[in-house]
């Protein structure tokens, strides 16, 4: 484990909702627990990939108390973006009820498509309010104009998302994920380090992601969950707290 910050939230997790994860719930937030965070958000995948949150999953989580196994629980999506208007798959009224949305580009929901388009998609989605991540945007699939984007992030307060999935399955996406970073770091514009666990081992293993972030000298007080003062920081834009 780096000492150049220990996470002390991990706010990408996918559960038995989403049905190529395998923990429940309450497996996840354990976890999280007992590696001593102070928070996870659950954030099941919109119901638009065929393999995701049926909408009244969302709809519902309402019932789930604020803090589970002793952390605070974050009721959340990773919403897909499925055209290039930035159109996502969960309507205003369920996302407004959520602790935190994260939006993604998924080969599910999103055709490939060009830097042109994907840049323009990427603004789009910057001024939807209700978004408050911007999900492992470093696929070359997904290239963008970053020089174009990143600092509109900024403007629009989004937290780009540094993902630790992309360190195991996407490998080819980690040149753009560093440079995304340091572009990050220029226009400073927040970040978050997620696991993106689909079982609950990888929930809170965030060490590659956190790597990257030390490799580029990233200012830690960009990074939103580096530390308690600054992961409150983030809560209290939200109108939440730990
Ligand atoms: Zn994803
Ligand atoms: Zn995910």
């Amino acid at each position: 484990m780096s000492s150049y910050f220990q996470p002390v939230a991990d706010l990408h997790t996918h559960t038995l909702a989403s049905p190529h994860a395998y923990s429940t719930l309450t497996e996840n937030v354990a976890a999280a627990a007992a590696l001593g965070m102070l928070a996870i958000a659950t954030t099941d995948h919109g119901p638009n990939t065929g393999d995701g949150g049926h909408i009244w999953h969302f709809g519902n989580m309402r019932i789930l108390p604020e803090r589970i196994a002793g952390i605070r629980h974050l009721r959340g999506a990773e919403a897909n973006v499925c055209d290039y208007d930035g159109t996502l798959d969960l309507p205003e009224r369920t996302l407004s009820a959520l602790d935190v949305v994260i939006a993604s580009m998924h080969d599910s929901t999103l055709p490939y498509g060009t830097p042109e388009q994907i840049t323009e998609t990427w603004l789009r989605v910057a001024e939807k309010p209700l978004v408050d991540i911007i999900g492992h945007c470093g696929s070359p699939q997904y290239a963008f104009d970053y020089e174009k984007v990143i600092p509109v992030f900024a403007e629009h307060g989004k937290v780009v998302e540094i993902n630790e999935g992309t360190f195991r399955v996407r490998q080819k996406s980690l040149e753009n994920c560093a440079v995304i970073a340091r572009l990050c770091a220029k226009h400073g514009v927040r970040v978050a380090v997620n696991s993106d666990a689909h079982y609950l081992t990888q929930v809170g293993q965030l060490d590659s992601a956190v790597a990257l972030l030390e490799e580029v000298n990233f200012p830690k007080e960009l990074i939103i969950n580096s530390n308690r003062e600054r992961f409150e920081a983030f809560l209290q834009t939200k109108g939440l707290a730990l």
